[in-house]
This record gives structure tokens, sequence and C-alpha cells, in this order.
């Protein structure tokens, strides 16, 4: 018997630190013990741990795919014979993953995203917010504020730039909530 899967799209969205590429690495792992064929892909910009795995800020990590962000991803042997497909930092990726997304939900695939939903700035990343719009199913990580120990909301940039995209860890960005975010953005 032939496994067969809902297709669809889940986005995992939040802020840095909030759990989002873990979750999605759980979710994966989860189809491969059940049998299914998986493929974790990240864009290549992302090598802040490994060239070749999924980290996650907790150290957990699965073999990962690097990709060109302007890849056209349903052009791939691993993605055309997968049942699932788990994209981390789907925000750094070029708008043209939104409409292969769509056609390998039509293909029957189910596809996972992980990716920040707001810029250091406040400002919603297109193609996350493009995604969240087409999901069957959106989840909003949280990080905790590193200033109370609330929610966070975003990922405040600790060295100020109007750069972007920039990567880093905990050195460059740290996960605030609202009201601490507007404290430090007005000193
Ligand atoms: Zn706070």
């Amino acid at each position: 018997m032939t496994k067969k899967i809902k297709e669809g799209l889940i986005v995992e969205c939040g802020s840095m630190f909030s759990g989002k590429s873990d979750a999605i690495r759980r979710k994966g792992k989860r189809y491969e013990y059940a049998g299914l064929r998986t493929i974790f892909i990240k864009p290549q910009l992302d090598n802040r741990y490994s060239e070749t795995y999924l980290m996650t800020h907790d150290g957990n990590k699965v073999l990962a795919t690097s990709v060109c962000e302007h890849l056209s991803i349903i052009e791939m042997d691993e993605v055309k014979s997968a049942d699932v497909v788990l994209i981390d930092e789907i925000q750094f990726f070029s708008s043209n993953i939104i409409s292969d997304i769509q056609s390998l939900i039509q293909m029957g695939k189910r596809v996972y995203v992980a990716g920040l939903d707001l810029d250091f700035k406040g400002n919603p990343f297109y193609v996350t917010q493009q995604l969240m719009s087409i999901a069957d199913e959106v989840n909003k990580h949280k990080a905790v504020c590193m200033g109370c120990g609330e929610d966070a909301y975003i990922s405040h940039k600790k060295i100020p730039n109007d750069k972007i995209v920039e990567l880093g860890h905990s050195d460059l960005y740290e996960a605030l909530c609202r009201h601490c975010y507007d404290s430090k953005k007005e000193k």
C-alpha cells in the first residue's frame, strides 16, 4: 500500500529564537518515521551554522539541501520524489518560491515552511506574508522577550544599520515584545 499524505501548506512563523525551525524539524522527523519521503531545504545564504544541516538555535539538526534562493525547486529530482517538502528561512527566497509551492501542493505534496514574519523594522517579509495568506494552517511562534520575559514580537537588531537581510545569531539580534522594542527604538 502506498502511503498517501494530505496535500497543503503549513506556515510556521515568528521572530528569531521562537522555535519555528525546530517545529518543521520535528514535523519532518515524524513523517520520516512514518515512512514518508521528506526533503529539508534551506537557502544557500543561510550558512550560519552548517552547509549541509538545518540547525536550530537549540542545536538540533537534520540533513538539509542548501539551494540558491532564486532556484526553481520544482525542477529538483529530490523535490519531485518527496511526499513532504520542508523549507527553512523562507523569507530569504525570491518570490518565485510562492508559485513553486502552489505547484507542489497541486502535485499532492505537503509543504511546511518556517520563516520570519517581520523584519527587524517591524515590516512583513513579502514571501512569508503571501504564503501565510494561502496556507491551510499558520502557527505563530513566540520567543521570550529579552527585556521583560513576556512573549516577544520582533527580532530587534542590537547593532543598528539598514540592512534588512543580515545574518546573525544572538550576537546581532534579540527577541523583544512591542513595549521593550519601542522603548529601545526611542533611545
Ligand atoms: Zn518586553
